[in-house]
């Protein structure tokens, strides 16, 4: 996710709860529940141990495992990435730059063949910011959207794809075969799916978040609509794991239909909170001279409704659920009114 959007976006969020502070924010007849804002990141539930991955061994900050036949991932914790040995060099996809040169002692610790292709899963820095530490001549693979964006935003550390597509890519090298293909923005223009079909192992990065929920406002996901029909999408792939791009675990199918089942859970939410929530009622209360005023207080309290509903089926079902409902319930309403 670029910097600069978590940055405007922390400080919106900043600003709706010195309002909710304030007391300008809230509609609530009842006392706020616990989980009823993000300020309260700092009292959240527990995390259910179904969202745990390995142990990471402190002193080396990764863990690498092979899932199967030379296919590896590689995590910290946070963020993974996935590489594969062909017996003519290696395949990896992305770079964080929080994995850095921990990702190269990773490769370094299954193999000695050199890294000879590189595929970006989609622009954004936190996921491909340190790909300048790759040799010069490593074959860069992205979609064209991915480049474009690349080619606009000038940056040393994300060096500029070597080879481009718009649909489907098939990379086979050596021993290996990865499928990549383009379907939608489900998180940003750009963003492809990554398939090994002998292994069936399918990566998308910053859609689906196993065990977890995704991190806030749907991940930053640039178009709503697009970020929901993608997990129809992962499901039609003939995969037994899958790879979201963070935190500690492998996913599986479970996982992808049980953040499903939450995101349609949430979107039914705010479709009734919507018709529920009554905003002449709220403009009486607020007054109709300062529209935005009016509207803040509307559209909060729509979000509110709909992640106390959600919150009662979820919280504790998937980690994180009370840090950032609230904020999927605000993204998906303004998708509804909008889009
Ligand atoms: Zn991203």
């Amino acid at each position: 996710m670029d910097r600069t959007v978590i940055l405007i976006v922390l400080g919106v969020v900043a600003a709706f709860f010195l309002l909710i502070l304030l007391g300008l924010g809230t509609t609530h007849k009842s006392p706020p529940s616990e989980e009823s804002s993000l300020v309260m990141t700092s009292k959240a539930a527990a995390i259910p141990s179904s969202a745990r991955g390995p142990a990471i061994d402190p002193k080396k900050g990764y863990f690498v495992e092979e899932i199967r036949d030379g296919f590896y991932w590689v995590t910290d914790g946070v963020y993974q990435v996935i590489f594969l040995t062909t017996g003519e060099g290696v395949i990896a996809v992305d770079a964080p730059p929080s994995l850095g040169q921990n990702y190269l002692k990773a490769i370094a610790e299954v193999t000695t063949e050199p890294v000879t292709h590189l595929i970006y899963s989609h622009s954004h820095a936190d996921h491909i910011g340190a790909a300048s530490m790759f040799p010069n001549n490593v074959t860069i693979i992205a979609h064209e959207d991915t480049k474009a964006k690349l080619v606009r935003d000038n940056d040393p550390r994300r060096p500029i794809p070597t080879v481009t597509f718009s649909d489907n890519y098939t990379l086979t090298v050596g021993n290996q075969t990865l499928e990549l293909s383009y379907k939608g923005p489900s998180h940003e223009p750009g963003n492809i799916f990554i398939y090994a079909p002998h292994q069936k192992v399918l990566m998308l990065v910053d859609v689906i978040f196993p065990g977890w929920t995704p991190f806030m406002f749907l991940a930053l996901a640039e178009d709503v609509p697009a970020y929901i029909q993608a997990h129809d999408q992962v499901l039609e792939f003939d995969f037994d794991t899958f790879i979201g791009g963070h935190l500690g675990r492998l996913g599986t199918r479970q996982d992808v239909s049980i953040q499903r089942e939450y995101i349609l859970d949430m979107k039914a939410n705010a479709t009734d909170a919507l018709k529920t929530i009554d905003f002449a009622a709220i403009g009486k209360k607020v007054g109709f001279d300062n529209p935005w005023l009016l509207f803040d207080v509307y559209l909060k309290a729509v979000a509110q409704k709909c992640a106390d509903v959600t919150l009662a089926k979820w919280r504790g079902r998937l980690a994180g659920a009370d840090v950032f409902t609230f904020s999927h319930c605000f993204r998906l309403m303004n998708s509804l009114r909008l889009d």
